[in-house]
């Protein structure tokens, strides 16, 4: 434990992924919609990649050994991409373009700008190497290689990659239904007036950002006042709809925090309160077999423990195999003077470029504060216990890579 009570990041984050379920249900997407989805099982190469030895430049396909010094070849074919190539006469070279398959008895492809054109052939005005410029059936992958794991998630590399082996659909795993409560009698949609006492509600729109970048389903969205009885049935009905409910506010020490005490009261409460910052109050949980995260309420702690708790735990539950993310090594353009018993992820970002590259952290560091977020490109960690000094090598992560 660091400090009373709280529990230490990484014993938190395996805490959560031991808990949490992965999705079961699988659909079958066209390959044209599988953009940022979770491949359901292993994909086997079906044929070797690419099928047939081809060109890799715009040339002249040769047999070695018809070659010799200051001698013109006649150009007998031209195999254009696309068309079978034949066999190569021997004694005679073969017109030949890229990704033209290599015809049967060429052993090199000699690159058209190495050539001299004359009325009874082409005259080659370079060594040539055997095998030069033929790009090998299967290089890319051969048959029956694992070309994607189950558990991959889909970019635009994969979708090639798919596409090429010629798969037109692909299983998918479903994606990921969730269900967003803010809480706060305080609490204002934007469009409406705002009283004495009252903010307008951040969260919401963070949260829903943050889940659409994480190719999940917002399936419910509401504000829940401070009430016991309001926390309660919405937090059931939010668990029966979706795979996994966030919350925001209410997790902390107050008699208005409802959300923690509902999912103790229920006997699902089982983190709560982590060495974090920001973001100490921090609730985790199950209701009805639905985990819940309770987010803290601070809109700079909501976008930090999103990105350091609850995309690893979304990541699980997606069925994706990488879950962490690594970060970079950067040296700190800043300090910090007192050592705290909590990891703290400073809203940050990279200034400078090659050696004089640093990292500088937003001067204002208060959870309340959700512009720093905006200033910041990620987020630079400073380990438990530590302090640091100008030039200190800090973990970085950025924005893109924690969403990723
Ligand atoms: P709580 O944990 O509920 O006490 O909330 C901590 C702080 O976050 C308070 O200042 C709240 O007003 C603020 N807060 C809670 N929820 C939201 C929200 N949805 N949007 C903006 N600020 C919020
Ligand atoms: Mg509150």
């Amino acid at each position: 434990m660091a400090g009373p009570n709280l529990t230490p990041v990484d014993e938190a984050l395996a805490h959560l992924l031991e808990r949490a379920p992965v999705i079961s249900e699988v659909e079958r997407v066209g390959l044209s919609q599988s953009l940022g989805r979770v491949l359901a099982e292993d994909h086997v190469v079906p044929a070797d990649l690419p099928p047939a030895d081809n060109s890799a430049v715009d040339g002249y396909a040769v047999r070695l050994q018809d070659l010799a010094p200051g001698k013109a070849i006649p150009v007998a074919t031209r195999i254009a991409a696309g068309q079978a190539p034949g066999q190569l006469a021997p004694g005679t070279a073969a017109r030949i373009f890229t990704g033209s398959e290599i015809p049967q008895g060429a052993d090199s492809v000699v690159m058209q700008e190495r050539v001299r054109r004359t009325d009874t052939g082409i005259i080659i005005e370079a060594e040539v190497q055997q095998g030069q410029n033929i790009r090998r059936r299967g290089q890319d992958l051969a048959q029956g290689d694992l070309a994607l794991p189950g558990g991959t998630l889909v970019r635009p590399q994969e979708m090639g990659l798919l596409g090429s082996m010629g798969i037109p659909t692909v299983p998918v795993l479903a994606r990921l239904k969730v269900a967003i409560l803010s809480t706060g009698d305080e609490l204002v949609e934007p469009g409406q007036p705002l009283a004495a006492g009252q903010i307008y509600n951040s969260n919401r729109f963070t949260l829903m950002g943050l889940l659409a970048d994480a190719g999940c389903d917002v399936v419910l969205s509401e504000t829940l006042r401070d009430d016991r009885q309001a926390t309660r049935e919405t937090l059931r009905r939010a668990a029966g709809k979706a795979d996994l409910v966030i919350t925001s506010g209410g997790v902390s020490v107050g008699e208005e925090d409802h959300v923690r005490a509902v999912l103790e009261e229920s006997g699902g409460l089982s983190l709560w309160r982590l060495a974090i910052k920001p973001g100490k109050p921090l609730a985790f949980g199950a209701l009805d077999g639905t985990p819940v995260l309770g987010l803290p309420g601070n809109p700079a702690s909501v976008l930090v423990t999103f990105l350091i708790v609850a995309m690893p735990l979304i990541r699980h539950c997606q069925g994706r195999r990488r879950v962490q993310v690594t970060g970079e090594r950067i040296p700190s353009g800043f300090s910090v003077s007192s050592a705290s018993v909590r990891r703290e992820f400073v809203r940050a970002r990279k200034e400078g470029a090659g050696p004089t590259q640093v990292i500088s952290a937003y001067p204002n560091q208060s959870s309340g504060v959700l512009s720093s977020a905006c200033w910041a490109e990620g987020l630079a960690v400073v380990p438990e216990n530590t302090t640091v000094v100008p030039g200190d090598l800090l973990t970085y992560y950025s924005f893109v890579e924690l969403l990723s």
